[in-house]
């Protein structure tokens, strides 16, 4: 068989632990035998950021920026425990946010849907897409307890003195911040994903009660939809959406889903847990960083699974679910398709997904989607990640 053809090359980003396992068989038993597949690797595992002082961190983002599109495998942020685990000289930051910042992306996440595996709301249809503004308020907050009450005062950079409140006893008070620059960055990278994956777009905040704060946040959109994507959207037949946020929520639940939903910082932490859960499972949520200038990275919304790589260790076959990975790789080889005009890529990884998809609905899948499945007519058999990988090779096999 005469293996697929690439132009350009993806930025391959590899990982830790259980998630590095999958990612070799991944490629050896998926992509390799049908792909000639061209990428530059970047080793991101946690001893080669220790060998490299995190350096190969900072290339793989540049990378990403350079080429277009990136794949990424989970990697370790290193806490104490990791420090003493793999003698490290530093603790290192965490990767993802240090690529976030050089590319200056917002994430998106969308659950995979699979027949037999319901959302918790039943009329949730397509995916609901969470795009969390990753930059500011209260997560850059600054904060005090006042023991003694009295005047507490917002000093501008002209002079202007605000008074927040005379306090007339202890109490607690905190400042925020955003930038134009960084809430027009997300709008951008909200509206090109909108436009993208040809789903509406909402975005809520909370403009009636603060009507300076969110309400910026709120004509920044407004204007650079105005401006830069009015007539995009038009084109390809979607909306931008903006309501408050407990409208938005509210809606958002009635719905059938098939939308990109843009949170600010805090709604985005919140929510993005809220409709994981609704949907099912950790390990069938993807997630794709984008930046404004357009530049894109796939990866998996799940971590290392360490726990799964210690059993690996002993020795255990492990049932560890591979699809948000598998579709980080088919997401990233779509991309790279589009972007280089190669109709028989895309067609692959199309199939690739509808094979995974396909694998699952007719009753083979690893162990931890079994008790969510629910089908009448197939009894679901619970399989580890290699033999999971390999009926999906053989339906890629017999397409
Ligand atoms: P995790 O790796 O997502 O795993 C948490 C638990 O969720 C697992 O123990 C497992 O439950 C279940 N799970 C997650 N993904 C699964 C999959 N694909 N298949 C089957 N079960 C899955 O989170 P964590 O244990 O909190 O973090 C582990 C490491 O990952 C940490 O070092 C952290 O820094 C890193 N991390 C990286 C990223 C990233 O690179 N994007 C994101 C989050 C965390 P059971 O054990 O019950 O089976
Ligand atoms: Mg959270």
């Amino acid at each position: 068989m005469k293996k697929i053809a690439m132009k350009t090359p993806l930025a391959e980003i590899d990982g830790d632990e259980m998630t590095r396992v999958m990612w070799a068989d991944i490629k050896k038993i998926l992509l390799d035998p049908f792909i000639d597949l061209k990428t530059e690797y970047y080793d991101l595992g946690l001893p080669q950021r220790e060998k490299t002082k995190d350096e190969v961190t900072v290339a793989a983002a540049n990378a990403i920026k350079r080429l277009g599109v990136g794949v990424k495998c989970a990697t370790i942020t290193p806490n104490a425990q990791r420090v003493e685990e793999y003698k490290l000289s530093k603790m290192w930051k965490s990767p993802n946010g240090t690529i976030r910042s050089i590319l200056d992306g917002t994430v998106f996440r969308a659950p995979v849907l699979v027949d037999g595996i319901k959302p918790v709301v039943s009329n949730w249809k397509k995916p609901i897409t969470i795009a969390r503004h990753a930059y500011g308020d209260v997560y850059a907050g600054v904060e005090a307890y006042v023991p003694q009450g009295g005047k507490v005062e917002m000093v501008l950079p002209n002079g202007e003195r605000i008074v927040i409140k005379e306090l007339d006893s202890a109490g607690v008070v905190q400042s925020v911040h955003n930038t134009d620059k960084s809430i027009g960055s997300f709008a951008r990278s909200c509206f090109n994903y909108a436009l993208d994956t040809k789903q509406d777009l909402w975005f809520a905040t909370k403009d009636t009660i603060s009507k300076i704060y969110d309400h910026r946040f709120k004509d920044i959109f407004a204007e650079i939809y105005k401006t830069e994507y009015k007539e995009k959207f038009e084109q390809a037949g979607i909306e931008y959406f903006y309501t408050l946020i407990d409208d938005a929520v509210a809606r958002i639940i009635r719905s059938e889903g098939g939308m990109v939903w843009a949170c600010k910082n805090y709604d985005g932490d919140v929510m993005s847990d809220m409709l994981a859960t609704a949907f099912g499972s950790l390990a069938m949520m993807t997630s794709v960083l984008v930046s404004p200038e357009g530049n894109y990275e796939y990866e998996a919304a799940h971590g290392t699974v360490t726990r799964h790589y210690y059993r690996y260790l002993k020795g255990e076959q492990t049932s560890t679910n591979p699809v948000a990975t598998i579709f980080a790789w088919s997401g990233a080889l779509k991309k790279r398709a589009e972007l280089d005009g190669l109709a028989e890529l895309a067609a692959f990884a199309d199939k690739l997904e509808a094979a995974t998809i396909a694998t699952i609905e007719n009753g083979i899948m690893t162990k931890d989607l079994i008790g969510l499945f629910h089908n009448e007519s197939i009894i679901p058999k619970g399989v580890n990640t290699k033999e999971f990988l390999i009926a999906i090779a053989s339906r890629l096999t017999n397409a």
